[in-house]
């Protein structure tokens, strides 16, 4: 919604938030200015920030293909990018390599970027070339880093559900993930409110509202199947009929099937 396709790779489009065109002048003079380099540079630093953040995607997003989840875009915003999956990881190994794919390809480039860019960059003698490369280094470094936060729905935060999701199950799982990652992104927030930094208190904000809803999506799914009401008397006779043979007494509380009210004892 609101937002454009700049481009596709492996058929996924890779879509800009309409707000990502209005921050991007801001983005470009705070990085002129904080490192002393001309406005043209700065611009080319905020680019090559928002192309990080849509290879780390690209990274969850191949990751989630190969393993039979589709992805329906990656779409990059101020506060950062999301890969949008057609459905839920349901198995914890899934949900584990498909988190970590992005941080992989983050650590990746800041290495790439780093050492290699910056060596090879130093031997030819280009001044703004190994500049560059030490910007986009740490860029990605920071990705890689922040990223692994274990703040659901963020990547830390989904490598801590996979590893509960086979000692307890996917719903318990994400219950405790979005309890630990809603005190993260408390402190998150409070830090960026303590410190000015305007950016955290959104990404906090936003961390806390994804969590909640996809908290109410697995809920969802992962609900008992009850066959509906109807299935009572349209099928002519009570349901259940199978479960039935067995006495039941008044301690019977935990029962999932109660019998039909005519066959209830005292
Ligand atoms: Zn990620």
């Amino acid at each position: 919604m609101g937002s454009v396709i700049l481009c596709r790779v492996f058929g996924i489009p890779i879509r800009a938030h309409f707000t990502l065109f209005l921050v991007l002048p801001l983005f470009a003079m705070r990085m002129s200015q904080s490192m002393g380099i001309p406005w043209i540079g700065g611009l080319a630093c905020a680019i090559g920030l928002f192309a990080s953040v849509a290879l780390h995607e690209l990274g969850h997003a191949w990751v989630s293909i190969r393993r039979g989840y589709g992805v329906r875009d990656i779409i990059l915003t101020p506060i950062g990018g999301v890969a949008l999956l057609k459905q839920s990881p349901r198995k914890a190994d899934d949900e584990f390599w498909i988190a970590v794919a992005g941080p992989l390809v983050s650590a990746t480039l800041a290495a790439l970027l780093g050492l290699g860019g910056m060596t090879v960059m130093g031997w030819i003698g280009w001044r703004s070339g190994e500049l560059a490369c030490l910007i986009l280094g740490a860029v990605n470094l920071s990705l890689f880093l922040f990223n692994l936060l274990p703040c659901f729905p963020m990547d830390g935060g989904r490598v801590y559900r996979a590893w509960m999701m086979k000692r307890v199950g996917r719903l318990e799982a994400t219950r405790s993930a979005v309890r630990l990652g809603r005190w993260l992104s408390f402190a998150l927030g409070f830090y960026g409110l303590f410190y000015g930094h305007f950016m955290l208190i959104l990404i906090a904000i936003a961390v806390y509202w994804f969590a909640k809803m996809e908290l109410r999506g697995v809920e969802m799914e992962e609900a008992p199947r009850r066959p509906p009401p109807w299935a009572y008397w349209s099928a002519g006779q009570p349901p259940f009929t199978q479960a039935q043979p067995r006495e039941y007494t008044l301690d019977d509380q935990d029962v999932e099937v109660s019998p039909p009210p005519w066959e209830r004892r005292p």
